[in-house]
């Protein structure tokens, strides 16, 4: 049986060592120690020379003891988001929370702390298992970094827990592809009062393609967002620059490039219809827009045999899961494009990303116990 005392003491550990995304030298150190103590074979990969940052993701190999069978990778992420130094975790009934001005870093600290536990409780039992890779991500708040750049080639794992959301008994096994665009509109400048006729607003070409443009809920797969708009200079001048970012994300890749080109379509027929004749010539708008591929989706199939596992060792509980899908990307996101059939488990993490972030306890052990059950049963 996992021990609450033992897991709180590895929380406060953790969520005491300042962790944001590329400083995450010091929680790298202590986590190496710490699964190096727990038996495990532990490396880094080389991810801190592409993300510029202290460390690289660790790789720590438990051998399979007793069992045979495929290996199990579990993947949490040692960056939190900010305010982060400083943290001073508060355990009040039964609740930690951070003393207010920080984050608590919970997310995804109490995932590490869980998987830390039930390791210790697999080993005290001496319950057989098969070999099992703990992947602690770095740089997973800006933007996935970390799992983007893990070399994968030190994994053998083909399926996988991510531990990574709020809720506890919670799976989600499929989450969309997303698509950043910026969009650069130049116009061109002139005198607003003396010769507005001379010039081609780049701010009216921005707020008619906005104007024209399907966002926010598109349908129950894909939604869609412009998220900043910068431009102008003055108000006697016919703006010459508007740049926008923006994003779209769908569950149905096909979906995701029809929103996406409906976007871009949207400022190119607005630049169209401010085209005037200056000095005798047709003249537009330029639209310059650059699409990145933010992530890739995330579709684990309802019946793979990863959400089974989850589910038989919750029944064995006697409790059952909630399997869901999300809204957003995650590290697993990357694992399943790589081949490694990854599901998320919740931590029982809440409010993450604010500074009432909060964890109780008996959620934490509540997590703990589930991942001892699939540890004995994959
Ligand atoms: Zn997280």
């Amino acid at each position: 049986m996992p021990d609450p005392e033992r897991l709180s003491a590895e929380f406060s550990r953790l969520a005491a060592i300042a962790s944001p995304s590329r400083r995450e030298g010091e929680i790298a150190r202590y986590l190496a120690e710490r699964f190096t103590k727990l038996g495990a074979e532990v490396v880094f990969d080389d991810a801190e020379a592409a993300v510029g940052g202290e460390s690289g993701n660790l790789i720590a190999s438990f051998a399979g003891t007793g069992k045979e069978g495929p290996p199990l990778m579990l993947s949490v992420h040692m960056d939190t988001v900010e305010p982060a130094d400083g943290v001073e975790p508060l355990l009040r009934d039964g609740v930690f929370t951070s003393a207010g001005n920080t984050i608590l870093g919970s997310d995804d600290k109490s995932g590490i702390a869980e998987i830390i536990e039930a390791l210790e409780t697999v080993r005290e039992e001496k319950i057989p298992h098969v070999p099992i890779e703990v992947v602690v991500t770095v740089c997973e708040e800006i933007g996935l970094q970390g799992a983007k750049h893990l070399d994968f080639s030190r994994l053998s794992s083909g399926r996988g827990l991510a531990l990574d959301t709020s809720g506890v008994d919670l799976l989600i096994h499929r989450a969309p592809c997303a698509n950043k665009l910026r969009v650069e509109i130049t116009g061109i400048e002139a005198h607003a009062g003396i010769a507005p006729e001379q010039g081609i607003s780049a701010i009216e070409v921005a707020a008619r393609g906005i104007a024209a443009m399907s966002l926010g809920r598109i349908d129950e797969e894909t939604t869609a967002n412009i998220g900043t708009i910068h431009g102008g200079q003055a108000t006697n001048i016919v703006s010459r620059s508007v740049i926008l970012e923006g994003e779209a994300r769908s569950h149905d890749p096909a979906k995701l490039d029809r929103q996406t080109e409906h976007m871009i379509a949207c400022f190119r027929e607005a630049a169209r219809q401010k085209e005037r004749i200056i000095d005798g010539k047709p003249r537009q708008a330029l639209v310059r827009c650059d699409v990145s591929a933010d992530y890739p989706r995330m579709a684990v199939a309802r019946e793979a045999p990863v959400v089974a596992l989850v589910e038989e060792a919750t029944a064995r509980l006697g409790r059952s899961v909630d399997v869901r899908a999300a809204g957003g990307g995650s590290d697993a996101n990357v694992y399943n494009a790589h081949g490694i059939e990854t599901v998320i488990l919740g931590t029982g993490m809440t409010d993450v990303h604010t500074v009432n972030e909060s964890v109780r306890v008996t959620d934490m052990v509540r997590v703990a116990e589930l991942l001892v059950e699939i540890i004995r049963l994959a």
